[in-house]
């Protein structure tokens, strides 16, 4: 056994069908009277329905949210949960309507329950990513972490294939980064892994049948491992990029990380072979970022950087901006490989560890 550091985060999980019943119990027991329940737009019926069964508990509903935490959102937001004399928040939906939850308690420090609808992992991380005119910034703090997560399967009924496949996959690629995360330890490896095995399981009877409860809740509850992991030890390579072409290119997050993570797990494979190895025998195939691409595949999910609106001619400064103040990643990250696995995964090629061999100065890690 290596040496490690294991850090928990404290963290109250209620989990399973129906749960959004119990809902009101948990705004009592943080010792709230007055939760502002936010979504997104497009999830303001489930949030009326959610603060109609609270009742008095409810004090108002915002349904603003937006991807990437803009901060312009976040002050309306305060606006609302001030006049409302609100003492907690319950954020109904994805990253993005969480992301917002966290925001306000930073500002406020008012405690936060979440009701996570996708499988992006937020819920279950001190991470905040925040946009303020265009510009993506990212803090980690105690006060951003949700106080409670309740996971109700049959919010989750709702999502549609297309979605369940990339939050699926985005989930994955935290478990997979956590198993060579600089500060891997026993902990989060051995979810990390059952998290990769129960959703690679999961995701493809889900495509076959979006209502089959029994999959949709393993997919959850894999969603919830590997957001403990993003919460536990640091990111890398893939993180990176994802973050890059985010950030600077505007591509869309959860199908970013489907087209990614089979590149950045090539690149990575003969530096981290332990871990690669676990990726392998979680997906049940005989390589890890070949697995990982036909799982995709079979998802019927996007495979190509092309296919989700990255220009061509962007690709370069992709690759400059990637190599700037990297991410730590078993193995060194250098430009003329990252270019090239850009190419690969702009073109959808099915991704190979051949095609960027190590160097001999490239050290094995992990
Ligand atoms: P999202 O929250 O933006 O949701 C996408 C769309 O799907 C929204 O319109 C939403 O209302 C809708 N939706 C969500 N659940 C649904 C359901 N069950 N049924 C029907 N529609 C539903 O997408 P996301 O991928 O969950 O979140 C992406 C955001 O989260 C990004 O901004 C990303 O940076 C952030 N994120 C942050 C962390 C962190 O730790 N800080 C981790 C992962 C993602």
């Amino acid at each position: 056994m290596r040496p490690f550091v294991y850090n928990a985060l404290p963290a109250r999980v209620v989990f399973g069908l129906g749960t959004i019943g119990q809902v009101a119990d948990e705004v009592r027991r943080l010792g709230c009277r007055r939760a502002l329940i936010l979504s997104t737009p497009q999830q303001q019926g489930d949030a009326e329905r959610l603060a109609s069964q609270i009742g008095d508990l409810a004090a108002g509903v915002f349904a603003g949210a937006a991807m990437h935490t803009p901060v312009e959102v976040t002050q309306q937001a305060m606006d609302h949960l001030r006049n409302l004399g609100a003492d907690c928040t319950i954020a109904l939906g994805g990253g993005s309507t969480i992301g917002l939850g966290k925001a306000i308690a930073l500002r406020s420090d008012v405690p936060q329950i979440a009701i996570p609808t996708t499988y992006a992992g937020s819920e279950a991380t001190p991470i905040l990513g925040e946009t303020e005119q265009g510009r993506k910034t990212t803090q980690r703090s105690p006060r951003a972490l949700p106080e409670v997560i309740v996971y109700d399967v049959d919010l989750t009924l709702t999502l549609p294939a297309g979605l369940t496949a990339t939050s699926g996959m985005n989930a994955m690629a935290h478990a997979v980064e956590a198993l060579y995360a600089q500060d891997a330890n026993p902990v989060t490896s051995l979810l990390a892994e059952q998290a990769i095995a129960i959703l690679a399981q999961a995701l493809p009877r889900i495509t076959k049948n979006p209502q089959d409860r029994a999959a949709r809740s393993d997919a959850l509850y894999g969603a919830w491992a590997c957001g403990t992991c993003l919460g536990s030890v640091g990111m890398a390579l893939h993180h990176k990029i994802c973050h890059v072409l985010g950030g600077s290119f505007g591509l869309p997050h959860a199908e970013t990380h489907t087209v990614m993570l089979p590149h950045a797990v090539a690149f990575n494979t003969a530096s981290a072979p332990d871990a690669m190895a676990r990726v392998t025998r979680a997906l049940a195939s005989t390589e890890a970022a070949q697995g990982l691409f036909d799982l995709a595949g079979e998802l019927g999910a996007p495979r190509s950087l092309r296919e989700i609106g990255m220009p061509e001619n962007g690709l370069d400064e992709a690759a400059d901006i990637a190599v700037m103040s990297p991410y730590w990643n078993p193995r060194p990250i250098e430009r003329t490989p990252i270019r090239a696995l850009l190419q690969d995964a702009y073109e959808g090629r099915r991704p190979d560890q051949a095609l960027y061999p190590t160097t001999p100065t490239e050290t094995v890690n992990v």
